[in-house]
């Protein structure tokens, strides 16, 4: 089955075309600022990627290009729309509707809707490639993937927060995380390469990107993850500042004169490693100037690697032990100093990380020392496999109860 995996951002659209049972990507892309004058389309794979400047007004139009390349580019890997056999679409809000990933409706749309208040840019834009989807191909299935759907397991105890009860009855503010694709798709890989069930294990995933988020996961159920009701809780990330004393807010709009969205600017746009190291939210040049002696830059090597350390040392306690620690994206994948960094010193708890492994280069692999009673692992992600993964399965059920 060939699935079509649709990520919208407010001003993008991604996309990966997936042969699903070959576990193959057989096209991918990005139209990038759309509704812009400056708008570009990406498209192609690794070294046969070409960028052509492209007008887009809105995704509809930038759907109408992807579409447009899939079937007519130099190598198009398909012949005609026909050979798209369904969507799966990200969603990044999905509430306390959704536990798991649903074929599209007109129900189903409405709630991701109502939902938009939650994640207003996130769901607004999911909601413009699935309707420039039911515009250009009617009668492909559609399945919708949530970020948060993986963490409808917390228990009230992770997910509510010590507010006044009524704020929760009211707005539904409560702790919803995110990435949850992502670390379902890594807890489901630790297992594999452990070779134990997951229903076995006590992972701690972390998934270390421009955005960062933890996660404790209890005999393949999430008990509690970092990010919270929006994706600004929790670790310091690339420009995200984490978790931080809420008093902090109401001050600084007091003594820097900030409207509400200039401070939600500050938090979620200047802190983080750029806003510490004051050189930039890619940890290889934070990397880069704290090897130059940039004493800020190191600063924030020292509080990024610190607060992962916190969110282990959390949710060892929380499950009561842990028996892997799984890292995945750009800089779990990737940075071995912060690596080190991070499990520096934590010997006493049985985490052991082996120096040469943690330098090797690799796929999926175990970093820790073969006397570490707890793994290490890394993973890389594969969202986008996830998604098609969900939608293939989704998507043959309803063939099948429809053939019933
Ligand atoms: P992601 O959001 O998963 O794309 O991750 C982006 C982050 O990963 C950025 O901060 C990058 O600097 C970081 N990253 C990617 N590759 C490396 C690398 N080889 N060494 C250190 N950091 C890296």
């Amino acid at each position: 089955m060939n699935v079509l995996v649709i990520n919208a951002g407010s001003s993008s659209l991604k996309y990966q075309l997936v042969h699903v049972e070959n576990h193959a990507v057989i096209a991918k892309g990005i139209c990038e600022r759309v509704g812009s004058a400056n708008a570009f389309h990406k498209h192609g794979i690794d070294e046969n990627e070409v960028v052509i400047d492209a007008q887009m007004a809105d995704h509809d139009a930038a759907m109408a290009l992807v579409l447009d390349s899939l079937i007519n580019s130099d190598d198009a890997p398909i012949k005609s729309l026909d050979e798209i056999d369904a969507i799966g679409h990200r969603i990044v809000q999905g509430g306390k509707y959704f536990d798991k990933s649903v074929l599209i409706d007109d129900d189903v749309i409405e709630k991701i809707d109502e939902l938009a208040e939650l994640a207003p840019l996130h769901n607004k834009a999911a909601l413009m490639g699935i309707r420039a989807c039911q515009k250009h191909m009617p009668n492909i299935p559609m399945v919708a993937v949530f970020d948060t759907s993986f963490f409808q397991t917390l228990p009230p105890k992770a997910y509510m927060y010590p507010l006044p009860y009524e704020y929760y009855e009211k707005y539904a503010i409560r702790k919803y995380g995110a990435h949850g694709t992502s670390h379902r798709y890594i807890s489901e890989r630790a297992a594999v390469v452990l070779d134990e069930p997951l229903e076995d294990l006590k992972l701690i995933t972390c998934h270390l990107g421009n955005g960062c988020s933890m996660s404790a996961i209890d005999h393949g159920v999430a008990v509690d993850t970092s990010m919270g009701l929006t994706p600004l809780d929790g670790l310091m990330m690339g420009t995200r500042c984490g978790a931080i004393d809420p008093a902090i807010v109401p001050f600084l709009m007091e003594h820097e004169n900030l409207t509400t969205s200039e401070v939600n600017d500050v938090m979620n746009k200047k802190s983080g490693l750029l806003g510490i190291s004051g050189v930039s939210n890619d940890l290889r040049s934070v990397r880069d100037a704290s090897e130059g002696g940039n004493e800020r830059a190191q600063l924030a090597y020292d509080m990024y690697s610190n607060s992962v350390k916190k969110y282990i040392g959390a949710y060892i306690a929380v499950m009561g032990g842990v028996d892997a620690i799984v890292l995945t994206a750009g800089v779990g994948e990737n940075c071995e100093k912060m690596r080190r960094m991070i499990f520096a010193g934590l010997q006493p708890l049985g985490i052991i990380l082996d120096e040469e492994k943690n330098r090797q280069r690799g796929f999926e692999r175990e970093i820790s020392a073969d006397n570490s009673a707890v793994k290490i692992i890394i993973i890389p992600t594969n969202e986008e496999y996830m998604i098609a993964l969900d939608t293939f399965r989704i998507v043959e059920e309803s063939e099948i109860d429809r053939d019933i």
